[in-house]
């Protein structure tokens, strides 16, 4: 936590009833946009990073519009040093399969991956596989071989290309120098053409999840969190150090097998799958108070408060219910985080506001999964003249007043 950052006991009786009373006068604003590249809200903060990252804008040179339909291709690909595994691979497609509901869920339907098999056997990839170089932080070009020869290999086997956004490509469980699961994302000076003979042209390639042996591990959430890339979101857990110190189990791209694995509000607010009007966004000297939905439900309420401290931080709350995508989650209430639109990947875009008086955490909990804030709570950073008082909760909702001034 920032030093200059602390929690305050609640506030008086007294001056509670005064303030709800000023409270009940001021009006959040609102506005109809999607978030991401439109957006009119204030709150709306850019990025800087030029590659993925927290900003609400998304560059469509490289990334794709997450709403509506992905047709996704996938691909079993196997190597002249390990062999495909026997027919049929109903296990490989079903440990992935789960995918496409969990994203469905969580984009309030806005989001459908289509996974389709549209070659059920292997296809043989050219190299051996400990000749791709697989290994963490290897480079893009490296990857795009990969990709090119997986995807050449498909297309000469009979599948059209040409009928996809993105491809999964999944490697034969004998290939063990397949380890992790990077995602391939098309770098418009290097665009990666692949020829098919299915429409006797060359089909531009622009994303792709490579599967590695780590998709046993982690399950079907490691499609969602890569997937996600391809749509413009950064890591949320941290490069160095300490893995899981920036949010904890709160996102699938802090923690694939977090308990409380939902996007965070605010990514869901760059996907566009909630809206400026869902947004009270605090950019000025005011307060506002908020009744602010679980993330988990569907609706039309409000989903975040957000209170701008710079062009490119900004405090956030949302609630979190035990529900749908985070019913496993270790405790519900306010969440708050802090977003930084200049933060590269891996190096806390996002990070949990800790509450000294959270719950103690219990069983396969974290510290971090119990960062949620109950209504009488209140956290204030004096530097940035902020505070985010919580005063209300029931099942799913929470309300919280936000101060600037
Ligand atoms: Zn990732």
């Amino acid at each position: 936590m920032d030093p200059s950052v602390r929690s305050r006991r609640p506030l008086p009786a007294a001056l509670v009833l005064v303030l709800s009373a000023v409270l009940a006068l001021l009006v959040a604003p609102a506005g109809a946009a999607h978030a991401y590249d439109t957006s009119a809200s204030a709150c709306a903060l850019q990025g800087t990073t030029g590659y993925t990252d927290e900003g609400q804008q998304t560059d469509h040179t490289r990334f794709q519009d997450p709403l509506g339909t992905k047709h996704i291709g996938l691909i079993y690909v196997d190597f002249p040093d390990a062999a495909g595994t026997a027919l049929p691979l109903t296990s490989y497609y079903d440990t992935l399969k789960g995918a496409e509901d969990w994203m469905r869920n969580a984009s309030y339907g806005r989001t459908a991956l289509d996974i389709q098999v549209p070659y059920a056997n292997w296809v043989r990839m050219p190299k051996a596989s400990t000749d791709y170089a697989w290994e963490r932080g290897f480079s893009w070009t490296t990857h795009q071989v990969y990709v090119e020869d997986a995807l050449t290999a498909a297309a000469n086997a009979g599948v059209d290309l040409s009928q996809y956004d993105m491809f999964y490509v999944v490697p034969t469980a004998t290939a063990t120098a397949i380890g992790h699961s990077p995602t391939f994302i098309q770098d418009p000076a290097a665009p990666t053409w692949v020829w098919n003979p299915r429409t006797g042209s060359w089909v531009l390639i622009h994303w792709a999840v490579t599967f590695g042996q780590d998709m046993w591990t982690w399950g079907y959430k490691v499609a969602d969190h890569e997937t996600s890339h391809t749509f413009g979101l950064p890591d949320l857990y941290a490069f160095s150090g300490d893995l899981n110190r920036y949010v904890g189990g709160w996102d699938v791209m802090g923690d694939i097998s977090g308990p409380a694995p939902l996007y965070f509000g605010w990514e869901a607010w760059k996907f566009g799958w909630i809206t400026d009007s869902q947004v009270s966004c605090l950019d000025t000297a005011n307060t506002y108070t908020t009744t602010l939905t679980g993330l988990e439900y569907g609706g039309t309420g409000y989903r975040l408060a957000v209170i701008r401290t710079s062009a490119t931080t900004a405090y956030v709350a949302e609630s979190r219910k035990a529900a749908y995508n985070d019913s496993n989650a270790c405790a519900t209430g306010v969440v708050i985080y802090k977003v930084d639109t200049s933060a590269t990947t891996g190096n806390g875009p996002i990070q949990l506001v800790t509450n000294p008086d959270a719950a103690a955490p219990t069983g396969s909990c974290t510290a971090l999964d119990m960062q949620t804030w109950q209504p009488g709570q209140w956290f204030q950073d004096d530097s940035a003249q902020v505070r985010i008082y919580v005063s209300a909760s029931d099942a799913s909702t929470d309300t919280v007043w936000t101060y600037k001034w």
